[in-house]
């Protein structure tokens, strides 16, 4: 069963309430500084309003307490998207109640209606303490769309729960459905040879995505503090870097059994401490890393390597960075192999918040092919095999035809 598109909705008149991702960084004044979720949202709002409706937006913006926090108001992703789409977008003061539920009905075609976060509510994140929740959303609008893959990995009141108020009245919106198209062709029918990059710093958080990865690609590159988990378990002195010592043995084990396809760190930078100031030396793993260092970057002789694997690839999936990037020091390894995949003839998916960061970081010659808005769903997406919890019920109630 396939997800209805929001395309094959009857839009023209009707209000559309639509959960989209605005879970952006805010600077301490209060403006946006990564806009790349609001204007990755851009297509199908604009889609909305040239079909001729109108349209409610929803989405959370960082982690309240369940309660009103000013500072995560998201007035200013309203004020940002005004000015993408050159008409104004009016901020609700709330998510649900009589005076949002009365602008919303007012609502005319071509209007905008964009609801204050959603988790400003416990009810949001705990539809089964408070169901009702649910449906006061669901009461604003005709149609319902989901838009925020970010989100997809949790059953919440306005992606999860809501669908039920939507039978046949629902579906996914165009970034949702790119999201789910490339990923799924990915792990389905790759192109191959198929090659994934993984890094970040805890391997524990990425042990389900690499055992589920090791059995669709041909190669699986890891760098990052995870990498050092797999090194040590084949002996090699890693100094003071990062290591899971509770799951050396699972890494020896997979080692033993894909060992061909998992390409490791063969030298790196590394200093006495993780801090702009520190001063980097080289280290090859050949001979290992003095006992008081620890790596920090992808060295030379990685980086050539790495290139040299995904030379030919004809798809690339790439999750975390492969380094410190937050320190310049660190931050060389993503940022070239960042640009070198992008200048490949392939298919390239890169997800997750810190990875998008550290991209941000390079002038591009090229587009990747996708650029994940969802690091945590991209993951469980792998790992589950294409099933994210929020979407399974999208998909029971976008079947039926309207
Ligand atoms: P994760 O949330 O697991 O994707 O991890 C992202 C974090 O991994 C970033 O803050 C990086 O600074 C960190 N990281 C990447 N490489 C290393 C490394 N070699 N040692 C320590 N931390 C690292």
């Amino acid at each position: 069963m396939s997800y209805r598109s929001m395309k094959q909705l009857p839009i023209a008149g009707k209000r559309l309430l639509m959960r989209v991702d605005f879970n952006v960084p805010l600077d301490s004044e209060g403006f946006v500084v990564d806009t790349t979720r609001i204007e990755a949202a851009l297509p199908s709002i604009r889609y909305v309003l040239e079909q001729g409706g109108s349209l409610i937006l929803m989405s959370h913006l960082g982690r309240p307490k369940a309660e009103v926090d000013p500072k995560l108001s998201l007035a200013p992703v309203a004020k940002l998207l005004s000015h993408l789409l050159e008409r104004e977008v009016e901020m609700a003061r709330d998510c649900v109640g009589e005076a949002v539920q009365k602008r919303a009905h007012a609502l005319q075609p071509g209007e905008v209606l964009l609801l204050e976060n959603l988790r400003f509510h416990r009810a949001e994140t705990h539809p089964e303490e408070a169901p009702e929740f649910a449906k006061e959303l669901a009461n604003l609008a005709d149609l319902y769309v989901n838009d925020a893959f970010g989100t997809a990995h949790r059953k919440h009141s306005s992606n999860y729960t809501i669908c039920s108020y939507f039978e046949g009245r629902a579906a996914v919106g165009l970034l949702l459905e790119k999201e789910l198209r490339l990923l799924g062709e990915a792990l389905s029918h790759p192109k191959r040879p198929f090659v994934a990059i993984l890094g970040g710093a805890k391997v524990a958080s990425k042990i389900g995505v690499i055992k589920s990865l090791l059995k669709r690609v041909d190669h699986l590159l890891i760098g990052g503090g995870m990498a050092y988990t797999f090194l040590h378990a084949q002996g090699i002195e890693i100094g003071n870097s990062l290591l899971d010592p509770d799951l050396v043995g699972l890494a020896s084990e997979l080692l033993k059994t894909f060992g061909e396809k998992i390409i490791l760190p063969l030298d790196c930078m590394a200093a006495k401490e993780c801090s702009e100031q520190a001063q980097a030396e080289l280290f090859s793993f050949k001979e290992g890393i003095s006992p008081e260092y620890q790596a920090l970057d992808l060295g030379p002789k990685t980086q050539a390597r790495f290139q040299e694997v995904l030379s030919t690839a004809k798809t690339v999936l790439w999750n975390g960075p492969l380094g410190v990037y937050e320190f310049e020091n660190y931050a060389k390894g993503t940022e070239n192999l960042a640009q070198y995949v992008s200048r490949l003839d392939a298919t390239s998916i890169v997800g997750g918040g810190d990875l998008i960061t550290a991209i941000h970081q390079v002038t591009l010659s090229r587009p990747f092919t996708l650029v994940s808005t969802g690091g945590g769903a991209m993951l469980e997406f792998i790992q589950e095999n294409g099933n994210l919890p929020a979407l399974s019920e999208l998909k029971e109630r976008s079947s039926n035809s309207l």
